[in-house]
């Protein structure tokens, strides 16, 4: 079991589930430093709503990282 990490380790802004589980979803399944939303955003040149909305449909599915 990997350790929740609590701040965004660019930004250093508080981290909620949502935000650690699209991190691993998106870039590493067991990381164990994660960025915020909104750097995660910056990192894959997108907007925050886009990585919302990804967040909503893995959820709908029962996605494991976000519960
Ligand atoms: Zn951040």
């Amino acid at each position: 079991m990997t350790k929740d990490p609590e701040f965004c380790f660019a930004c250093g802004a508080g981290l909620t589930r949502d935000d650690i589980g699209m991190y691993r979803k998106a870039v590493n399944r067991s990381a164990e430093e994660c960025l915020c939303l909104d750097c995660l955003a910056k990192k894959y040149n997108t907007t925050r709503a886009f990585f919302e909305e990804k967040i909503e449909m893995l959820k709908s599915r029962g996605c494991s990282l976000f519960f």
